[in-house]
Protein backbone atom coordinates (compact mmCIF):
# COMPACT_ATOMS: atom_id res chain seq x y z
CA UNK A 1 0.00 0.00 0.00
CA UNK A 2 1.55 3.18 -0.70
CA UNK A 3 0.78 6.33 1.40
CA UNK A 4 0.01 9.29 0.00
CA UNK A 5 0.95 12.77 1.30
CA UNK A 6 -0.91 14.10 3.93
CA UNK A 7 0.75 17.27 5.56
CA UNK A 8 2.10 18.80 3.09
CA UNK A 9 3.97 22.48 3.13
CA UNK A 10 6.38 20.99 5.31
CA UNK A 11 7.19 17.67 6.50
CA UNK A 12 5.50 15.56 3.82
CA UNK A 13 6.94 12.02 5.71
CA UNK A 14 5.07 13.22 8.85
CA UNK A 15 2.15 11.09 8.74
CA UNK A 16 -1.03 10.61 10.67
CA UNK A 17 -2.14 7.16 11.63
CA UNK A 18 -5.79 6.64 10.30
CA UNK A 19 -5.67 6.70 6.87
CA UNK A 20 -8.32 7.78 3.87
CA UNK A 21 -8.93 6.33 0.65
CA UNK A 22 -10.20 8.20 -2.80
CA UNK A 23 -13.15 6.05 -4.86
CA UNK A 24 -13.97 6.44 -8.71
CA UNK A 25 -17.11 6.97 -8.70
CA UNK A 26 -18.29 5.23 -12.00
CA UNK A 27 -17.73 1.73 -10.36
CA UNK A 28 -17.18 2.49 -6.83
CA UNK A 29 -13.58 1.27 -6.77
CA UNK A 30 -11.15 2.67 -4.73
CA UNK A 31 -7.59 4.72 -5.65
CA UNK A 32 -4.51 2.33 -4.59
CA UNK A 33 -2.95 4.51 -2.45
CA UNK A 34 -3.87 5.74 0.90
CA UNK A 35 -4.37 9.74 2.44
CA UNK A 36 -3.20 10.14 5.63
CA UNK A 37 -5.00 11.98 8.43
CA UNK A 38 -3.72 14.81 10.00
CA UNK A 39 -2.50 14.41 13.53
CA UNK A 40 -3.61 17.39 15.86
CA UNK A 41 0.35 17.97 15.98
CA UNK A 42 0.56 18.07 12.19
CA UNK A 43 -2.48 20.56 12.13
CA UNK A 44 -0.92 22.56 14.85
CA UNK A 45 2.16 22.87 12.78
CA UNK A 46 0.75 23.92 9.57
CA UNK A 47 -0.92 27.06 11.02
CA UNK A 48 2.20 27.93 12.91
CA UNK A 49 4.17 27.21 10.20
CA UNK A 50 1.40 29.92 8.42
CA UNK A 51 1.48 32.13 11.53
CA UNK A 52 5.20 32.42 11.03
CA UNK A 53 5.05 32.66 7.02
CA UNK A 54 2.33 35.61 7.56
CA UNK A 55 5.43 37.79 8.83
CA UNK A 56 7.39 37.48 5.70
CA UNK A 57 4.11 36.99 3.07
CA UNK A 58 2.29 39.96 3.83
CA UNK A 59 5.59 42.22 2.96
CA UNK A 60 6.32 40.21 -0.18
CA UNK A 61 6.15 42.71 -2.89
CA UNK A 62 3.02 42.95 -4.96
CA UNK A 63 4.75 42.29 -8.44
CA UNK A 64 6.32 38.86 -6.54
CA UNK A 65 3.11 37.50 -4.89
CA UNK A 66 1.76 38.51 -8.40
CA UNK A 67 4.32 35.86 -9.80
CA UNK A 68 3.57 33.19 -7.32
CA UNK A 69 -0.13 33.44 -8.28
CA UNK A 70 0.76 33.12 -12.26
CA UNK A 71 3.38 30.29 -11.47
CA UNK A 72 0.99 28.02 -9.44
CA UNK A 73 -1.25 28.39 -12.63
CA UNK A 74 1.71 27.71 -15.06
CA UNK A 75 2.55 24.18 -12.36
CA UNK A 76 -1.11 23.79 -12.64
CA UNK A 77 -0.92 23.38 -16.57
CA UNK A 78 2.45 21.74 -16.27
CA UNK A 79 0.33 18.71 -14.59
CA UNK A 80 -1.32 17.98 -18.05
CA UNK A 81 -2.95 14.94 -18.41
CA UNK A 82 -2.13 13.08 -15.25
CA UNK A 83 -4.25 16.02 -13.40
CA UNK A 84 -7.28 15.78 -16.13
CA UNK A 85 -7.27 12.13 -15.23
CA UNK A 86 -7.06 12.08 -11.61
CA UNK A 87 -9.73 14.15 -11.22
CA UNK A 88 -12.22 12.79 -14.14
CA UNK A 89 -11.69 9.33 -12.06
CA UNK A 90 -12.42 11.16 -8.45
CA UNK A 91 -15.46 13.03 -9.68
CA UNK A 92 -16.77 10.82 -13.02
CA UNK A 93 -16.79 14.35 -14.31
CA UNK A 94 -15.84 14.39 -17.87
CA UNK A 95 -12.63 15.15 -19.48
CA UNK A 96 -14.02 18.33 -21.05
CA UNK A 97 -15.78 19.51 -18.05
CA UNK A 98 -12.58 19.22 -16.12
CA UNK A 99 -10.39 20.62 -18.46
CA UNK A 100 -13.14 23.83 -18.87
CA UNK A 101 -12.28 23.98 -14.67
CA UNK A 102 -8.92 24.04 -15.07
CA UNK A 103 -8.99 26.65 -17.93
CA UNK A 104 -11.27 28.58 -15.33
CA UNK A 105 -9.00 27.69 -11.94
CA UNK A 106 -6.02 28.75 -13.69
CA UNK A 107 -7.60 32.01 -15.65
CA UNK A 108 -8.69 32.53 -11.67
CA UNK A 109 -5.53 32.99 -10.43
CA UNK A 110 -3.80 34.90 -13.55
CA UNK A 111 -6.74 37.35 -12.56
CA UNK A 112 -6.01 37.77 -9.00
CA UNK A 113 -2.35 37.96 -10.21
CA UNK A 114 -3.18 40.87 -12.74
CA UNK A 115 -5.21 42.88 -9.45
CA UNK A 116 -2.66 42.16 -7.31
CA UNK A 117 -0.34 44.12 -10.19
CA UNK A 118 -2.54 46.96 -10.49
CA UNK A 119 -3.16 47.47 -6.90
CA UNK A 120 -5.75 49.19 -6.64
CA UNK A 121 -7.66 46.44 -4.92
CA UNK A 122 -5.93 47.84 -1.05
CA UNK A 123 -8.93 51.02 -1.74
CA UNK A 124 -6.50 53.60 -0.76
CA UNK A 125 -8.38 56.39 0.61
CA UNK A 126 -6.49 59.90 1.83
CA UNK A 127 -8.03 62.37 3.87
CA UNK A 128 -5.61 65.21 3.93
CA UNK A 129 -5.23 67.06 7.19
CA UNK A 130 -6.67 71.06 7.53
CA UNK A 131 -4.73 72.10 10.75
CA UNK A 132 -6.19 75.82 10.50
CA UNK A 133 -10.22 74.29 10.36
CA UNK A 134 -12.10 75.82 12.80
CA UNK A 135 -13.39 75.09 15.45
CA UNK A 136 -11.18 72.07 15.69
CA UNK A 137 -8.15 70.98 13.38
CA UNK A 138 -8.86 68.05 11.21
CA UNK A 139 -5.58 65.37 11.78
CA UNK A 140 -4.37 63.44 8.36
CA UNK A 141 -5.90 60.05 7.69
CA UNK A 142 -4.97 57.34 5.38
CA UNK A 143 -6.66 54.13 4.82
CA UNK A 144 -6.04 51.23 2.68
CA UNK A 145 -6.73 47.12 3.03
CA UNK A 146 -4.53 44.66 4.69
CA UNK A 147 -3.93 41.00 5.14
CA UNK A 148 -5.29 39.60 8.21
CA UNK A 149 -3.64 36.01 8.27
CA UNK A 150 -3.93 32.54 7.87
CA UNK A 151 -7.07 31.35 6.08
CA UNK A 152 -8.69 27.95 6.09
CA UNK A 153 -10.33 26.78 3.06
CA UNK A 154 -12.60 24.16 2.86
CA UNK A 155 -12.65 22.64 -1.06
CA UNK A 156 -15.86 21.59 -2.63
CA UNK A 157 -17.12 18.64 -3.92
CA UNK A 158 -18.62 19.90 -6.73
CA UNK A 159 -15.59 21.80 -8.51
CA UNK A 160 -12.50 19.72 -7.73
CA UNK A 161 -10.66 22.36 -9.55
CA UNK A 162 -11.90 25.54 -9.20
CA UNK A 163 -13.55 25.67 -5.89
CA UNK A 164 -11.04 23.34 -4.16
CA UNK A 165 -7.63 23.71 -3.27
CA UNK A 166 -6.49 25.90 -5.71
CA UNK A 167 -9.56 27.50 -6.52
CA UNK A 168 -10.97 31.22 -5.46
CA UNK A 169 -10.88 30.96 -2.10
CA UNK A 170 -7.13 30.18 -1.79
CA UNK A 171 -6.15 32.57 -4.84
CA UNK A 172 -8.25 35.29 -3.29
CA UNK A 173 -6.63 34.90 0.33
CA UNK A 174 -3.27 34.45 -1.07
CA UNK A 175 -3.63 37.82 -3.79
CA UNK A 176 -4.32 39.59 -0.51
CA UNK A 177 -1.09 38.28 1.68
CA UNK A 178 -2.51 35.73 3.62
CA UNK A 179 -0.97 32.10 3.84
CA UNK A 180 -3.26 29.31 3.51
CA UNK A 181 -4.33 25.86 5.01
CA UNK A 182 -6.79 23.91 2.94
CA UNK A 183 -8.86 21.05 4.55
CA UNK A 184 -9.07 18.80 1.11
CA UNK A 185 -12.81 17.23 0.11
CA UNK A 186 -12.33 13.58 0.84
CA UNK A 187 -14.07 12.82 -3.03
CA UNK A 188 -10.59 14.18 -4.48
CA UNK A 189 -7.90 13.31 -2.79
CA UNK A 190 -5.32 12.55 -5.33
CA UNK A 191 -6.50 15.66 -7.23
CA UNK A 192 -5.73 17.64 -4.14
CA UNK A 193 -2.57 16.58 -3.71
CA UNK A 194 -0.94 16.85 -7.17
CA UNK A 195 -2.76 20.73 -7.08
CA UNK A 196 -0.73 20.79 -3.71
CA UNK A 197 2.34 20.26 -4.80
CA UNK A 198 2.01 22.58 -7.61
CA UNK A 199 1.31 25.43 -5.35
CA UNK A 200 4.48 24.36 -2.75
CA UNK A 201 6.36 23.73 -6.38
CA UNK A 202 5.33 27.62 -7.53
CA UNK A 203 5.86 28.71 -4.01
CA UNK A 204 9.60 27.48 -3.99
CA UNK A 205 10.25 28.64 -7.20
CA UNK A 206 9.29 32.31 -6.90
CA UNK A 207 10.70 32.71 -3.36
CA UNK A 208 7.81 32.30 -0.77
CA UNK A 209 7.77 31.48 3.01
CA UNK A 210 7.76 28.20 3.76
CA UNK A 211 3.88 27.90 5.23
CA UNK A 212 2.74 29.93 3.08
CA UNK A 213 0.31 26.89 1.48
CA UNK A 214 -0.73 23.74 3.86
CA UNK A 215 -3.17 21.58 3.01
CA UNK A 216 -4.90 18.49 5.19
CA UNK A 217 -6.75 15.48 4.98
CA UNK A 218 -9.43 14.71 7.30
CA UNK A 219 -12.69 14.32 8.37
CA UNK A 220 -15.44 16.19 10.15
CA UNK A 221 -12.48 16.88 13.58
CA UNK A 222 -10.29 18.35 11.35
CA UNK A 223 -12.12 20.87 9.96
CA UNK A 224 -13.34 22.13 12.92
CA UNK A 225 -9.62 21.57 14.85
CA UNK A 226 -8.70 24.14 11.82
CA UNK A 227 -11.56 26.44 12.33
CA UNK A 228 -11.26 26.29 16.09
CA UNK A 229 -7.54 27.13 16.20
CA UNK A 230 -7.00 30.56 17.73
CA UNK A 231 -4.39 31.44 15.38
CA UNK A 232 -6.44 31.05 12.02
CA UNK A 233 -8.28 34.37 10.87
CA UNK A 234 -10.80 33.61 8.11
CA UNK A 235 -12.89 30.82 6.59
CA UNK A 236 -13.86 29.87 3.30
CA UNK A 237 -16.27 27.36 2.37
CA UNK A 238 -18.25 25.64 -0.12
CA UNK A 239 -20.80 23.02 0.87
CA UNK A 240 -23.87 21.86 2.16
CA UNK A 241 -26.10 24.06 4.36
CA UNK A 242 -25.72 22.26 7.36
CA UNK A 243 -21.54 22.47 6.87
CA UNK A 244 -21.57 25.79 6.27
CA UNK A 245 -23.56 26.63 8.78
CA UNK A 246 -22.11 24.11 11.83
CA UNK A 247 -18.78 26.07 10.77
CA UNK A 248 -20.21 29.63 11.06
CA UNK A 249 -21.43 28.51 14.35
CA UNK A 250 -18.02 26.74 15.72
CA UNK A 251 -16.50 30.54 14.47
CA UNK A 252 -18.66 32.47 16.69
CA UNK A 253 -18.24 30.41 19.56
CA UNK A 254 -14.33 30.71 19.62
CA UNK A 255 -13.11 33.07 22.17
CA UNK A 256 -12.36 36.01 18.92
CA UNK A 257 -15.11 34.93 16.79
CA UNK A 258 -13.58 35.03 12.83
CA UNK A 259 -15.56 35.49 9.40
CA UNK A 260 -16.39 32.16 7.95
CA UNK A 261 -17.19 33.07 4.09
CA UNK A 262 -19.64 29.94 3.57
CA UNK A 263 -21.75 29.81 -0.31
CA UNK A 264 -24.41 26.79 0.69
CA UNK A 265 -27.19 26.25 -0.68
CA UNK A 266 -29.48 27.49 -3.36
CA UNK A 267 -33.05 26.74 -5.34
CA UNK A 268 -32.22 29.29 -8.07
CA UNK A 269 -35.91 30.28 -8.41
CA UNK A 270 -37.00 31.13 -11.71
CA UNK A 271 -40.31 33.50 -12.84
CA UNK A 272 -41.78 32.25 -16.04
CA UNK A 273 -43.85 35.20 -17.07
CA UNK A 274 -46.71 34.95 -19.61
CA UNK A 275 -45.40 36.97 -22.64
CA UNK A 276 -41.89 35.71 -22.66
CA UNK A 277 -43.42 31.76 -22.06
CA UNK A 278 -45.91 32.88 -24.66
CA UNK A 279 -43.14 33.34 -27.53
CA UNK A 280 -41.96 29.77 -27.52
CA UNK A 281 -42.84 27.65 -24.40
CA UNK A 282 -41.58 24.38 -26.25
CA UNK A 283 -38.19 26.03 -26.71
CA UNK A 284 -37.88 27.14 -23.01
CA UNK A 285 -38.66 23.66 -21.63
CA UNK A 286 -35.43 22.66 -23.82
CA UNK A 287 -33.42 25.00 -22.53
CA UNK A 288 -33.69 24.48 -18.48
CA UNK A 289 -34.00 20.64 -19.19
CA UNK A 290 -30.63 21.60 -20.42
CA UNK A 291 -29.63 23.77 -17.51
CA UNK A 292 -31.13 21.37 -14.69
CA UNK A 293 -29.19 18.45 -15.82
CA UNK A 294 -25.95 20.19 -16.31
CA UNK A 295 -23.06 18.89 -14.41
CA UNK A 296 -25.69 15.81 -13.34
CA UNK A 297 -27.43 18.65 -11.15
CA UNK A 298 -24.26 19.56 -8.97
CA UNK A 299 -24.30 23.65 -9.37
CA UNK A 300 -25.09 25.37 -6.58
CA UNK A 301 -27.37 27.66 -9.37
CA UNK A 302 -29.11 24.83 -10.49
CA UNK A 303 -32.67 25.90 -11.15
CA UNK A 304 -34.39 23.68 -8.85
CA UNK A 305 -37.80 25.93 -8.76
CA UNK A 306 -39.85 27.20 -11.63
CA UNK A 307 -42.82 29.20 -11.00
CA UNK A 308 -45.23 30.27 -14.03
CA UNK A 309 -49.09 31.42 -14.55
CA UNK A 310 -51.36 28.54 -15.82
CA UNK A 311 -51.97 28.20 -19.14
CA UNK A 312 -51.41 26.25 -22.14
CA UNK A 313 -47.94 27.97 -22.66
CA UNK A 314 -46.98 26.78 -19.03
CA UNK A 315 -48.26 23.12 -20.15
CA UNK A 316 -46.37 22.92 -23.27
CA UNK A 317 -43.41 24.34 -21.12
CA UNK A 318 -43.78 21.75 -18.58
CA UNK A 319 -44.04 18.50 -21.18
CA UNK A 320 -40.98 19.97 -23.34
CA UNK A 321 -38.94 20.16 -19.97
CA UNK A 322 -39.87 16.46 -18.99
CA UNK A 323 -39.33 15.21 -22.48
CA UNK A 324 -36.03 16.59 -22.04
CA UNK A 325 -35.17 15.34 -18.50
CA UNK A 326 -36.43 11.61 -19.64
CA UNK A 327 -33.71 9.11 -20.09
CA UNK A 328 -31.16 11.59 -18.85
CA UNK A 329 -28.88 10.09 -16.47
CA UNK A 330 -25.14 10.65 -15.12
CA UNK A 331 -23.02 9.54 -12.42
CA UNK A 332 -22.83 11.85 -9.08
CA UNK A 333 -19.84 12.78 -7.19
CA UNK A 334 -19.66 10.48 -4.82
CA UNK A 335 -21.88 7.38 -3.69
CA UNK A 336 -23.15 9.96 0.03
CA UNK A 337 -24.20 12.72 -2.85
CA UNK A 338 -25.99 10.27 -5.03
CA UNK A 339 -27.82 8.85 -1.86
CA UNK A 340 -28.76 12.34 -0.74
CA UNK A 341 -30.01 12.67 -4.02
CA UNK A 342 -32.58 10.11 -3.63
CA UNK A 343 -33.26 10.52 -0.04
CA UNK A 344 -34.35 14.27 -0.72
CA UNK A 345 -36.26 14.05 -3.99
CA UNK A 346 -38.00 11.18 -2.92
CA UNK A 347 -38.95 12.78 0.16
CA UNK A 348 -40.02 15.86 -1.64
CA UNK A 349 -42.11 13.80 -3.91
CA UNK A 350 -44.46 12.31 -1.00
CA UNK A 351 -44.92 15.82 0.25
CA UNK A 352 -48.79 16.50 -0.10
CA UNK A 353 -49.39 17.82 -3.38
CA UNK A 354 -46.54 16.74 -5.48
CA UNK A 355 -47.03 15.08 -8.75
CA UNK A 356 -44.69 13.76 -11.87
CA UNK A 357 -44.82 11.69 -14.70
CA UNK A 358 -41.24 10.34 -15.04
CA UNK A 359 -39.34 7.31 -13.94
CA UNK A 360 -38.26 7.60 -10.58
CA UNK A 361 -36.50 4.10 -10.07
CA UNK A 362 -33.60 4.70 -8.82
CA UNK A 363 -30.82 3.95 -11.10
CA UNK A 364 -27.55 1.49 -10.92
CA UNK A 365 -24.50 2.45 -8.54
CA UNK A 366 -24.44 5.90 -7.96
CA UNK A 367 -26.06 6.96 -11.60
CA UNK A 368 -28.75 9.88 -10.76
CA UNK A 369 -31.83 10.08 -12.70
CA UNK A 370 -33.28 13.33 -13.74
CA UNK A 371 -36.37 14.62 -12.95
CA UNK A 372 -39.10 16.95 -12.59
CA UNK A 373 -42.48 17.29 -10.39
CA UNK A 374 -45.01 19.69 -10.18
CA UNK A 375 -47.24 21.29 -7.38
CA UNK A 376 -49.56 24.20 -7.02
CA UNK A 377 -48.57 27.24 -5.55
CA UNK A 378 -50.84 27.09 -2.81
CA UNK A 379 -49.35 23.98 -1.82
CA UNK A 380 -46.00 25.18 -2.10
CA UNK A 381 -46.42 28.50 -0.14
CA UNK A 382 -48.09 26.29 3.05
CA UNK A 383 -44.70 24.41 3.23
CA UNK A 384 -41.68 24.75 3.61
CA UNK A 385 -40.02 21.50 2.91
CA UNK A 386 -40.89 21.47 -0.77
CA UNK A 387 -38.31 25.35 -0.38
CA UNK A 388 -35.09 22.93 -0.10
CA UNK A 389 -32.63 22.05 -1.93
CA UNK A 390 -32.52 18.63 -3.89
CA UNK A 391 -28.91 19.15 -4.64
CA UNK A 392 -28.71 17.07 -8.63
CA UNK A 393 -30.70 17.09 -11.85
CA UNK A 394 -34.24 18.19 -10.26
CA UNK A 395 -36.80 20.77 -10.71
CA UNK A 396 -39.99 21.55 -9.13
CA UNK A 397 -42.23 23.47 -10.84
CA UNK A 398 -44.77 26.03 -9.14
CA UNK A 399 -47.89 26.30 -11.10
CA UNK A 400 -49.86 29.51 -9.80
CA UNK A 401 -53.53 30.61 -10.31
CA UNK A 402 -52.57 34.21 -11.18
CA UNK A 403 -50.30 36.95 -10.97
CA UNK A 404 -50.89 37.42 -7.52
CA UNK A 405 -50.21 33.89 -6.41
CA UNK A 406 -46.88 34.54 -8.67
CA UNK A 407 -46.08 37.46 -5.99
CA UNK A 408 -47.02 35.80 -2.80
CA UNK A 409 -43.95 32.71 -3.97
CA UNK A 410 -41.87 35.50 -4.93
CA UNK A 411 -42.29 36.94 -1.48
CA UNK A 412 -41.96 33.56 0.50
CA UNK A 413 -38.77 32.59 -0.69
CA UNK A 414 -35.51 32.65 1.27
CA UNK A 415 -32.08 33.75 0.14
CA UNK A 416 -31.09 32.34 -3.06
CA UNK A 417 -27.40 32.92 -5.14
CA UNK A 418 -29.51 33.83 -7.81
CA UNK A 419 -33.25 34.59 -9.41
CA UNK A 420 -33.92 34.25 -12.66
CA UNK A 421 -36.52 36.44 -14.65
CA UNK A 422 -37.74 34.72 -18.12
CA UNK A 423 -39.65 38.11 -19.61
CA UNK A 424 -40.01 40.30 -21.99
CA UNK A 425 -39.72 44.47 -20.84
CA UNK A 426 -43.40 44.58 -20.90
CA UNK A 427 -43.33 41.30 -18.36
CA UNK A 428 -41.29 42.87 -15.99
CA UNK A 429 -43.23 46.33 -15.87
CA UNK A 430 -46.36 44.26 -15.35
CA UNK A 431 -45.24 42.41 -12.80
CA UNK A 432 -42.82 44.47 -10.72
CA UNK A 433 -43.28 43.47 -7.37
CA UNK A 434 -41.95 39.90 -8.27
CA UNK A 435 -38.81 41.32 -9.63
CA UNK A 436 -39.01 43.78 -6.46
CA UNK A 437 -39.42 40.88 -4.25
CA UNK A 438 -36.59 38.72 -6.24
CA UNK A 439 -33.99 42.04 -5.83
CA UNK A 440 -33.89 41.33 -2.05
CA UNK A 441 -34.12 37.48 -2.12
CA UNK A 442 -30.70 36.98 -4.76
CA UNK A 443 -27.36 38.02 -5.47
CA UNK A 444 -27.55 38.13 -9.08
CA UNK A 445 -30.26 38.28 -11.09
CA UNK A 446 -31.35 37.33 -14.71
CA UNK A 447 -33.26 38.75 -17.63
CA UNK A 448 -33.55 35.41 -19.34
CA UNK A 449 -31.12 32.38 -20.01
CA UNK A 450 -30.40 30.17 -17.52
CA UNK A 451 -28.81 30.60 -14.19
CA UNK A 452 -25.85 27.67 -14.85
CA UNK A 453 -22.71 29.55 -15.53
CA UNK A 454 -20.93 31.65 -13.37
CA UNK A 455 -18.50 34.38 -14.99
CA UNK A 456 -15.14 35.49 -13.29
CA UNK A 457 -15.44 38.95 -13.38
CA UNK A 458 -15.36 42.09 -11.63
CA UNK A 459 -19.12 42.54 -11.53
CA UNK A 460 -19.99 39.11 -10.51
CA UNK A 461 -21.80 38.39 -7.41
CA UNK A 462 -21.62 35.21 -6.35
CA UNK A 463 -23.43 34.91 -2.59
CA UNK A 464 -26.82 35.99 -1.52
CA UNK A 465 -28.97 36.78 1.93
CA UNK A 466 -28.45 33.47 4.16
CA UNK A 467 -28.96 30.38 3.94
CA UNK A 468 -27.45 31.00 0.12
CA UNK A 469 -24.35 32.85 2.16
CA UNK A 470 -23.39 33.50 5.42
CA UNK A 471 -22.79 36.72 4.33
CA UNK A 472 -24.69 39.09 1.59
CA UNK A 473 -22.13 41.53 1.51
CA UNK A 474 -19.19 39.02 0.07
CA UNK A 475 -18.70 37.07 -3.43
CA UNK A 476 -16.82 33.81 -3.65
CA UNK A 477 -16.33 34.30 -7.14
CA UNK A 478 -14.43 36.68 -9.30
CA UNK A 479 -12.33 39.64 -8.25
CA UNK A 480 -14.54 40.92 -5.10
CA UNK A 481 -13.74 37.53 -3.90
CA UNK A 482 -10.35 39.14 -2.41
CA UNK A 483 -12.42 41.38 0.10
CA UNK A 484 -13.30 39.01 2.03
CA UNK A 485 -9.96 38.23 3.66
CA UNK A 486 -8.96 41.90 4.23
CA UNK A 487 -9.60 45.00 6.94
CA UNK A 488 -9.55 47.94 6.66
CA UNK A 489 -6.96 50.31 8.64
CA UNK A 490 -6.51 54.25 9.08
CA UNK A 491 -3.16 55.80 9.68
CA UNK A 492 -3.66 58.95 11.60
CA UNK A 493 -0.66 61.97 11.51
CA UNK A 494 1.61 58.83 10.12
CA UNK A 495 5.57 60.04 9.20
CA UNK A 496 4.71 59.77 5.59
CA UNK A 497 7.86 57.90 4.50
CA UNK A 498 7.07 55.26 6.98
CA UNK A 499 3.33 54.74 5.86
CA UNK A 500 2.52 51.96 3.16
CA UNK A 501 3.64 52.83 -0.45
CA UNK A 502 0.43 53.35 -1.44
CA UNK A 503 -0.41 56.09 1.32
CA UNK A 504 2.45 57.92 0.73
CA UNK A 505 2.12 61.45 -0.59
CA UNK A 506 3.81 60.73 -3.99
CA UNK A 507 2.56 57.51 -4.48
CA UNK A 508 5.19 55.73 -6.02
CA UNK A 509 3.21 52.51 -5.97
CA UNK A 510 1.02 54.08 -8.59
CA UNK A 511 -2.27 52.89 -7.94
CA UNK A 512 -5.87 54.64 -8.04
CA UNK A 513 -6.57 56.25 -4.65
CA UNK A 514 -9.31 58.31 -3.30
CA UNK A 515 -7.26 61.68 -2.36
CA UNK A 516 -9.40 64.52 -0.54
CA UNK A 517 -12.28 62.80 -2.77
CA UNK A 518 -11.05 63.19 -5.90
CA UNK A 519 -10.13 59.38 -7.70
CA UNK A 520 -6.73 59.87 -8.67
CA UNK A 521 -3.42 58.34 -9.84
CA UNK A 522 -0.96 61.40 -8.19
P1 LIG B 1 -20.49 19.21 2.86
O1 LIG B 1 -21.06 18.00 3.48
O2 LIG B 1 -21.03 20.50 3.34
O3 LIG B 1 -18.90 19.15 3.10
C1 LIG B 1 -18.03 20.16 2.62
C2 LIG B 1 -16.77 20.16 3.45
O4 LIG B 1 -17.06 20.62 4.75
C3 LIG B 1 -16.15 18.77 3.63
O5 LIG B 1 -14.76 18.92 3.67
C4 LIG B 1 -16.68 18.34 4.96
O6 LIG B 1 -15.83 17.46 5.63
C5 LIG B 1 -16.73 19.64 5.72
N1 LIG B 1 -17.75 19.64 6.76
C6 LIG B 1 -19.07 19.40 6.60
N2 LIG B 1 -19.72 19.52 7.77
C7 LIG B 1 -18.78 19.85 8.69
C8 LIG B 1 -18.81 20.11 10.08
N3 LIG B 1 -19.94 20.03 10.78
N4 LIG B 1 -17.66 20.43 10.69
C9 LIG B 1 -16.49 20.49 10.00
N5 LIG B 1 -16.40 20.24 8.70
C10 LIG B 1 -17.52 19.93 8.04
O7 LIG B 1 -20.65 19.20 1.30
P2 LIG B 1 -20.33 18.06 0.22
O8 LIG B 1 -19.56 16.94 0.84
O9 LIG B 1 -19.70 18.78 -0.88
O10 LIG B 1 -21.73 17.56 -0.28
C11 LIG B 1 -22.75 17.15 0.58
C12 LIG B 1 -24.01 17.91 0.25
O11 LIG B 1 -23.73 19.31 0.25
C13 LIG B 1 -24.57 17.66 -1.13
O12 LIG B 1 -25.39 16.52 -1.19
C14 LIG B 1 -25.34 18.94 -1.38
O13 LIG B 1 -26.60 18.86 -0.81
C15 LIG B 1 -24.55 19.99 -0.68
N6 LIG B 1 -23.70 20.80 -1.60
C16 LIG B 1 -24.19 21.96 -2.04
C17 LIG B 1 -23.43 22.73 -2.89
C18 LIG B 1 -23.94 24.03 -3.38
O14 LIG B 1 -23.19 24.71 -4.03
N7 LIG B 1 -25.14 24.40 -3.10
C19 LIG B 1 -22.16 22.34 -3.28
C20 LIG B 1 -21.66 21.13 -2.79
C21 LIG B 1 -22.46 20.38 -1.94
P3 LIG B 1 -15.89 15.88 5.32
O15 LIG B 1 -15.51 15.72 3.89
O16 LIG B 1 -14.88 15.35 6.24
O17 LIG B 1 -17.28 15.43 5.62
Amino acid sequence: MIKGTNFIGSTPSDQGEETLFSYNPVDGSAFAESFAIASTDEINQAVDKAVSAFQTYQAVSPQNKADFLDAIADEIMALGDKLVERACGESGLPAGRIQGERGRTCGQLKMFASLVREGSWVDAVIDTAQPDRDPIPKPDLRMMQIPIGPVVVFGASNFPLAFSTAGGDTASALAAGNPVIVKGHESHLGTNELVSKAILAAAEKTGMPEGVFSMVNGGIPVGQQLVKHPAVKAVGFTGSLRGGRALFDLANQRDEPIPVYAEMGSINPTFLMPEKLGENPDALGKSFAGSVALGVGQFCTNPGLLVGIKSTALDTFSQSLEEGLTEVTGTMLNAKIAESYYQHRDALLNEEGVSHQGNTDKAEGNTARALTATVSATAFLENPRLHEEIFGPFTLLVVCESATEMEAVAATLTGQLTGTLVATENDLTQNDTVVKNLEQKVGRILFNGVPTGVEVCAAMHHGGPYPASTNAKYTSVGSAAISRFTRPISYQNWPDSLLPTELQSSNPSGVWRLVDGERTKS
